[in-house]
């Protein structure tokens, strides 16, 4: 099969062999791969990662063959994988069910092969079976949307929540968005892309901020909130420079959600979360039965977030294309 491999320098397309099932794996025909900024931060090497290793996480596919120990009713079954593999259900985390902090996981395309290619071998546990309503295009933004959703598990919408400034407007921003509108928060969206402030506002942001446009956004969202600052901020920008704009964005006693890092480390002013007491949150992979049942249900919306779709073989072309056009929010390989 061919496959996208990143050799610590260099993404290239190479001849693998097809992976082999242990008992407990099923074998995935790929049909679509989402990229995303971590794919880019470990093609830019801000991620380390073991090499040479199949790049790609946000995966969809058809089931092909199965592991000895598999239900074989699996097979031909459309489906999306979880990304935390290697789960060994006895650790202090497993016993609490929360496998995405197993001690052993190991994440596709991260610490292991991942999707990026024509296909992959998951544990069987890790599978959850799409209806034909959501395409496998659509099925791609599964995983972020879990991610999304978990946002607001970790993190608690109080009474007193009103509006929620999101700092960053790719899929992540602009899925959390939906579900915070859901949620009946008002939405302050932040970004340096007018096409995706424009979108923001279609699906309901009440208040769009140019980014490279305005001096000062935390002043505009004070403004915005009667000088309090919103109630919530959430980053999911992975800009380190955006920070101190966060922390200025939020109300006191209010609280701040990291969505996304990319390996940057980034100084931090200490002082003004102890003094106005904000609470920092983060969260990353979720629960993706609720993000099945959103595409499912309709609550949201991904079409308007696809831009565009290359074949594996473009892959260079792809991550070109993230990387240099600014208007980018999901870009698709069709395998
Ligand atoms: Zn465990």
């Amino acid at each position: 099969m061919i496959a996208a491999l990143f050799n610590g320098k260099d993404l290239t397309i190479q001849e693998v062999e097809i992976p082999k099932l242990t008992k407990n794996q099923v074998l995935i025909k790929l049909k679509a791969v989402g990229l995303c900024g971590t794919d880019l931060a470990i093609i830019e090497g801000h991620l380390p990662t073991p090499t040479p290793i199949i790049i790609g996480h946000e995966l969809a596919g058809e089931i092909v063959d199965v592991g000895d120990d598999v239900d074989k009713s699996w097979l031909g079954k459309r489906v999306v994988s979880e990304i935390n593999s290697n789960i060994d259900f006895s650790c202090y985390y497993c016993k609490q069910h929360i496998f995405t902090q197993c001690i052993s996981r190991k994440a596709l395309g991260i610490d292991i092969n991942g999707a990026l290619a024509e296909y992959i071998a998951v544990e069987a546990y890790l599978i959850h079976e799409i209806p034909t309503s959501i395409s496998y295009s659509e099925a791609t933004f599964i995983e972020p949307l879990a991610a999304a959703y978990q946002t607001f598990e970790m993190m608690p919408i109080d009474e007193g929540d009103k509006t929620v400034a999101i700092f960053g407007l790719g899929k992540l921003g602009l899925l959390i968005m939906q579900i915070a509108l859901h949620n009946n928060l008002k939405v302050i969206a932040v970004d340096g892309s007018e096409e995706k402030l424009a979108l923001a506002k279609k699906f309901g942001a009440s208040r769009v901020i140019n980014r490279l446009k305005e001096n000062s956004i935390s002043y505009m969202i004070q403004e915005y909130t009667e000088g309090l600052g919103a109630d919530i901020v959430i980053d999911t920008s992975g800009n380190p420079d955006a920070l101190r704009e966060i922390v200025s964005s939020c109300r006191t006693r209010g609280k701040i959600h990291i969505k996304s890092t990319h390996g940057f480390s980034t100084p931090i002013n200490l002082t003004d979360l102890v003094v106005r007491e904000i609470t920092i949150y983060t969260s990353r992979c979720g629960p993706f039965e609720k993000a099945i049942e959103g595409l499912k249900s309709k609550e949201i919306s991904v079409k308007e977030l696809i831009f565009k779709e290359f074949s594996l073989r473009q892959i260079k072309d792809a991550f070109d294309s993230y990387r240099k056009n600014r208007n980018v929010i999901k870009i698709i390989i069709k395998i």
